[in-house]
C-alpha cells in the first residue's frame, strides 16, 4: 500500500457512493463544483449495490423498495431515463393483529410507523430507554411522515408503488453514467480514516488508507460510520465498523409466476423484511426459468442455521411470496454494515465542523430522490 499526498483541492469529497451521494455529487458538479467520491467498497453503490450470487451476476444485495413519491418517480423516469414498473402485487406488511396491509393504506403507515414501533418500545424497557434517548426520531419524525403520507391520500387517492426497471443494478447504472459524463472521480476500495479540518487554510483533510485528500468542504451521510469527535482540533475519526444488518437469500425452486413481491414481517425477530427479487437479477429468468431468489433481512442475532433458514421459507409460502409446491435449493446469508448518526454526533459535528462537514440525510432515498428532483429542475 503506498500512501501519499494528492495535492488536488477539491471543493467538496463526498464519503460514500450510495444513490443519494451520487445525486449530491451530481447535482454540485452542474453547479460548477469539482467533487470526489471515496467508498471503501469494491464497487459504487453503498447499501444498494449488487451482487453475485449462486453464480448470477447483478443481484441486489437485499430487499428494496421504493416508497410512493412522485416527484421521486419522476426523477428516474426523466432524468436517469428509466421507466418505473407497478410493484404487482402491491408490497404489504405484515401486522401481528392486522394481517397483511397493502403500503398504499395510509394507516398502515400510521401502524407501521408510529403506533406499532412506539406502542412495543414502550412495552419494553430498553425501548423506552430508546425513545426518552432520541424522542425526535423514535416518535415525532414517524409521525409527522405518517401525517404527511396520510394527508397525501387524501390529496390524491391510494398511491401505487413502483420501482425502477431493472432494479438497484439499472438505477446505479444510470447514476453512475451521469457520473462519468460530469467527470466525477471516484475511488473505490480507499478507505477513509480520519477527518481534519484546518481552519486557518479553510480546508478539510481526509486521511485514506491510501492517500491524504483535500477539499473545502465534505459530506458525509446520515449513516456513515463514525466513531468519535477529538477536541478542540477538529478532528472526526471514522470506525471500520460498527453495526451489521444481515440478510439470507433463498434460491428457491417454484413454478409459479410471480412478478415482484414484497413483505415485512414484525411479528418475527429473526427477519423482517423479504422481496422477491428475481426479476432484477440479469440473465436470471433465461436461464432458471423455474427459479426464484428471495431475500430477506435477518436480525442481528440471525445464526446461519437450517432452522432459522426454513423459518423464513416458510413465512414466504404462507404469504404467497412463492408457491405451494416450491422447493429450498440453496441459500447463503451476506452481511452489509452501516450505522446511522445518532442525534448527539449530528449536533457535535454541527458545533465542531460547522461549515466544512455537511450531512447528507439518507433515511429515506425515495424522499431524498424527490429533492434532487427539485434541485435538478432548478440546475436546469
Ligand atoms: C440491503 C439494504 C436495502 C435497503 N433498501 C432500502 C429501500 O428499499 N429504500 C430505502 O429508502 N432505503 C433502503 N435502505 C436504506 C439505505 O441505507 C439507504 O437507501 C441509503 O443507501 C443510505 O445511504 P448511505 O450513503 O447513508 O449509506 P450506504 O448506502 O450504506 O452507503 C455507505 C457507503 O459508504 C461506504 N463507507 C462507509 N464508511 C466508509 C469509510 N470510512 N471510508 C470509505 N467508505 C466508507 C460504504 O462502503 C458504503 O458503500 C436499504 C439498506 C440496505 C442495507
Amino acid at each position: 500500500m503506498t500512501t501519499h499526498e494528492d495535492r488536488t483541492v477539491y471543493d467538496c469529497i463526498i464519503l460514500g457512493t450510495s444513490p443519494v451521494c451520487m445525486m449530491e455529487a451530481h447535482y454540485q458538479c452542474r453547479m460548477g463544483q469539482r467533487v470526489l467520491m471515496i467508498d471503501s467498497a469494491k464497487e459504487a453503490g453503498g447499501a444498494w449495490r449488487d451482487v453475485e450470487l449462486f453464480g448470477f451476476e447483478e443481484v441486489e444485495i437485499g430487499a428494496h423498495i421504493m416508497r410512493h413519491w412522485r416527484k421521486g418517480y419522476r426523477y428516474i423516469e426523466n432524468v436517469l431515463g428509466i421507466p418505473m414498473t407497478r410493484m404487482q402485487p402491491e408490497p404489504f406488511w405484515i401486522l401481528p393483529k392486522y394481517g397483511p396491509m397493502p403500503t398504499r393504506t395510509p394507516c398502515a403507515h400510521v401502524w407501521n410507523l408510529v403506533l406499532f414501533p412506539a406502542l412495543g418500545r414502550f412495552f419494553s424497557r430498553a425501548g423506552l430507554q430508546e425513545v426518552l434517548r432520541n424522542p425526535k426520531q423514535t416518535v415525532f419524525v414517524p409521525l409527522v411522515i405518517s401525517l404527511m403520507w396520510f394527508w397525501r391520500f387524501v390529496k390524491v387517492g391510494a398511491p401505487r408503488a413502483r420501482y425502477p426497471m431493472g432494479g438497484a443494478p439499472r438505477f446505479i447504472r444510470r447514476l453512475r453514467a451521469l457520473l462519468n459524463h460530469d467527470s466525477v472521480r471516484i475511488l473505490t476500495e480507499t478507505t477513509a480514516l480520519e477527518i481534519c479540518v484546518q481552519e486557518s487554510a479553510k480546508l478539510v483533510h481526509v486521511r485514506t488508507d491510501r492517500a491524504t485528500l483535500q477539499a473545502r468542504r465534505l459530506c458525509i451521510t446520515s449513516q456513515s460510520r463514525l466513531n468519535h469527535i477529538r477536541g478542540e482540533s477538529g478532528v472526526l475519526n471514522l470506525t471500520p465498523i460498527s453495526a451489521d444488518t444481515k440478510h439470507l437469500h433463498m434460491l428457491v425452486e417454484d413454478k409459479a409466476e410471480r412478478l415482484f413481491a414484497f413483505a415485512r414481517f414484525h411479528q418475527d425477530e429473526i427477519f423482517n423484511m423479504i422481496s422477491d427479487i428475481s426479476d432484477y437479477a440479469t440473465h436470471f429468468r433465461r436461464e432458471k426459468p423455474t427459479c426464484k431468489l428471495i431475500a430477506a433481512w435477518c436480525s442481528s442475532e440471525f445464526q446461519d442455521s437450517e432452522s432459522h433458514v426454513m423459518r423464513a421459507f416458510i413465512h414466504a409460502k404462507a404469504n404467497n411470496l412463492i408457491g405451494p409446491e416450491a422447493r429450498l435449493l440453496d441459500y447463503k446469508v451476506s452481511v452489509y454494515r452501516s450505522t446511522e448518526l445518532q442525534e448527539q454526533d449530528r449536533i457535535a459535528i454541527k458545533r465542531q465542523f460547522g461549515e466544512f462537514v455537511e450531512i447528507l440525510e439518507t433515511e429515506n432515498l425515495t424522499e431524498n430522490i424527490a429533492h434532487y428532483f427539485d434541485r435538478w429542475t432548478q440546475a436546469n
